[in-house]
């Protein structure tokens, strides 16, 4: 039986990617922080609290990295665990670039000096390649526009410095924005399904948003962590851009959601509020996920119209429950 260790099981990939792991017959142990207030709650949503173990780490503290790490000496270690809304990393930059920077750092190193057989896959970002017209493979330039891309491209080139130096196996997985039911409240497009099913059984009125002209390659969460996981099983460590090679405004997903949810013209619910506009943005992010294809045989399952209607339906059912 394998094992593996996921740094930041609670978050939306986490909790996915265990449940793919715990199907593929893996012990999973997954990290979680202390807090005051419930954090577990997508591994309920899956049903796994009694399937997983779960060990106290916090990407801020070395001592807790080392011991996790030192404790679990997993096959393959998943370090997802991020500050990983690009919006608050303008308010907290320091924060971000410790927990998503110096944390992925920590975690490199524990593993080289505690458990070096440990093949290791690193979250990295689209949000690493900044703006810029082309569509964006491993190769692309890196010219981020936010302290959580700086924090991401920091992480990035440790983990190939990592490899290189140490002879470590750690791949990259550059993706690109994906969503899920799990998503969180913060990110628009749960923020854009949530309001949606909100306003369709009369609890919200108004839905505040941002820019609405920028456009993302939005895919699915479950088919992300399936190109995690492929990382791992190949014999050479390497970086890999996990995309759906379309992109769409975020104007296009209000038309989308506000329509399948048959409450016609977004325009009527939507107002924009200037304090949610960034400092810096990307006007439009877009990936080749060729590599993917050809070396790990991944695909998308789900792609953009798919994605908008299965988020609506389960909010949809969250409000019913
Ligand atoms: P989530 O925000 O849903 O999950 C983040 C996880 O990190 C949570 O478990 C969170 O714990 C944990 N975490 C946050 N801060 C710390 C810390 N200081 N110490 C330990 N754990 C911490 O993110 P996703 O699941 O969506 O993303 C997974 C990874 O993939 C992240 O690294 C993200 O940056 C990256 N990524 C995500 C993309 C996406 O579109 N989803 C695109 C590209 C990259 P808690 O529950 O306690 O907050």
């Amino acid at each position: 039986m394998k094992k593996a260790l996921i740094t930041g099981i609670t978050g939306q990939d986490g909790a996915y990617l265990a449940e793919f792991l715990l199907a593929k017959n893996y012990e999973v142990v997954g990290t979680f922080r202390r807090t005051s207030h419930k954090s577990l709650e997508r591994l309920e949503i899956l049903d796994l609290m009694d399937k997983v173990e779960l060990v106290k780490m916090d990407l801020t503290d070395q001592i807790s990295i080392n011991k996790s790490i030192k404790y679990t000496q997993a096959d393959e270690v998943y370090n997802l665990a991020a500050q990983s809304f690009v919006g608050a990393s303008f308010d907290q930059p320091i924060l971000t670039s410790n927990v998503n920077g110096l944390g992925a750092l920590g975690v490199f190193e524990a593993v080289k000096e505690f458990s070096p057989h440990s093949k290791i896959y690193q979250a990295s970002s689209s949000e690493m390649f900044g703006n810029s017209d082309e569509i964006k493979n491993e190769n692309s330039r890196m010219y981020p526009a936010s302290p959580y891309g700086v924090s991401k491209v920091f992480a990035h080139k440790t983990a190939q410095h990592y490899r290189e130096a140490y002879d470590i196996f750690i791949s990259c997985g550059i993706l690109f924005n994906h969503e899920s039911p799990l998503r969180g409240l913060e990110f628009v497009t749960k923020k854009i399904t949530s309001a949606v099913a909100r306003i369709k059984t009369n609890k919200q009125k108004i839905l505040y948003l941002g820019n609405i002209k920028s456009k993302r390659d939005w895919g699915f969460a479950k088919d992300y962590v399936k190109a995690m996981w492929l990382m791992l099983q190949q014999e050479k460590p390497s970086d890999y851009v996990i995309a759906t090679n379309e992109s769409h405004s975020v104007e296009d997903f209000l038309v989308e959601a506000f329509e399948y949810a048959g409450l016609g013209d977004w325009k009527k619910y939507v107002e924009i509020d200037k304090k949610l506009i960034r400092p810096q943005d990307i006007d439009n992010l877009i990936g080749d996920a060729s590599k993917a294809k050809k070396e790990l045989g991944w695909t998308p399952t789900v792609q953009y119209k798919e994605l908008v209607r299965l988020m609506i339906d389960d909010d949809l059912k969250l409000l019913e429950k």
